[in-house]
């Protein structure tokens, strides 16, 4: 049996800032510091951030007065920015930088008088922040069913921000559908708002199931982009799962297998992928082999917020 291992997979750069962001809090601060919802997608990085001091809330009025507060990757509103400023509350943003340029984008539609479309998933935190960054409600879209059916007041001046971790090809059909309806959409390239990592992880796992029989892709359920490398092995006809860790794996899914393709969303750690690895090899009675596909090294690196820089 041969494991083949997709490039690049796993953390991007913002989860990376996002969790040393929290880490160096700690340090630095001394625990707890507390973090509004999940720092990013992942039950393993949680876990070991509330071992290390972190205190994970939903809202920022669960935050005792004063304290150090931090905001997730997935970025924030500003009404969520205003309540914490009202509880005196220390901020660190961790927001990801290219979900932070999404918001300084839609706020320029705004002051243009653009009606603004949002490509997204509904209750996606970075949904959620982005539509609260402007202050007229955004008409949401969250797939081709909509974008045939919205209606829009001021159709001389339309224009479209997305989620930066959707899928690329559905992206690109939503917009095609927009475009045909509203020719006056502000032009731009379909996919300028999907981040990097996620067109890289995607571009990756398209190329790892010519070769494989079956794709295992480790990252949390509510993961955006770990559900949509999930959903590009399906649509190869791959059998294609999604897993926490080496714990979900079944032995039965591994039958008539030679060859099986092993990714991690953006928020998943390496250590499980080697996880996942020694469970394979454990359940197989064959020799396992394992290699790395050809792909691209990233090289994207994010200066942490200035609070944390040593
Ligand atoms: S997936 Fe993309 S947008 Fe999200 S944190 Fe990573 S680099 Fe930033």
């Amino acid at each position: 049996m041969q494991i083949i291992l997709a490039k690049p997979r796993g953390f991007c750069a913002g989860v990376t800032r996002a969790i040393e962001t929290v880490e160096r809090a700690i340090a630095k601060f001394g625990a707890p510091v507390y973090v509004r919802h999940e720092i990013v997608h992942n039950k393993f990085v949680v876990e070991s951030l509330k071992k290390k001091g972190a205190i994970f809330v939903n809202e920022v009025e669960q935050i005792p007065t004063g304290a150090i507060s931090i905001f997730s990757a997935h970025g924030v509103s500003d009404k969520v920015e205003e309540d914490a400023t009202k509880r005196g509350l220390d901020v660190i943003d961790a927001t990801c930088p290219l979900v932070s340029k999404v918001h300084r984008e839609a706020k320029k539609y705004e002051e243009e008088n653009y009606e603004i479309i949002l490509i997204g998933h509904r209750g996606h935190p970075e949904v959620e922040g982005t539509s609260g960054r402007v202050k007229k409600p955004v008409i949401l879209v969250t797939n081709e069913e909509d974008a045939r059916n919205i209606q829009i007041n001021n159709s001389q001046k339309i224009a479209y921000v997305s989620q930066t971790t959707l899928s690329v090809d559905d992206t690109k059909k939503i917009v095609e559908i927009l475009e045909q309806r509203f020719p006056s959409l502000e032009k731009g390239l379909a996919t300028k708002d999907i981040c990097y990592a996620t067109q890289n992880r995607q571009d990756a796992v398209r190329s790892l199931c010519k070769i494989v029989d079956l794709l295992l892709v480790i990252g949390a359920q509510n993961s955006s982009n770990s559900n949509r490398l999930r959903d590009l092995g399906e649509e190869s006809g791959l059998p294609s799962y999604l897993i926490n860790g080496a714990s979900d794996i079944q032995k039965n899914w591994f039958k008539n297998v030679e060859k099986i393709g092993l990714t991690a969303g953006a928020s998943a750690p390496e250590i499980l992928v080697q996880e996942v690895i020694t469970k394979i090899k454990e359940i197989s009675k064959d020799e396992v082999l394992v290699s790395d596909m050809n792909g691209i090294e990233e090289s994207t690196f994010f200066a942490l917020p200035r609070k944390v820089r040593k």
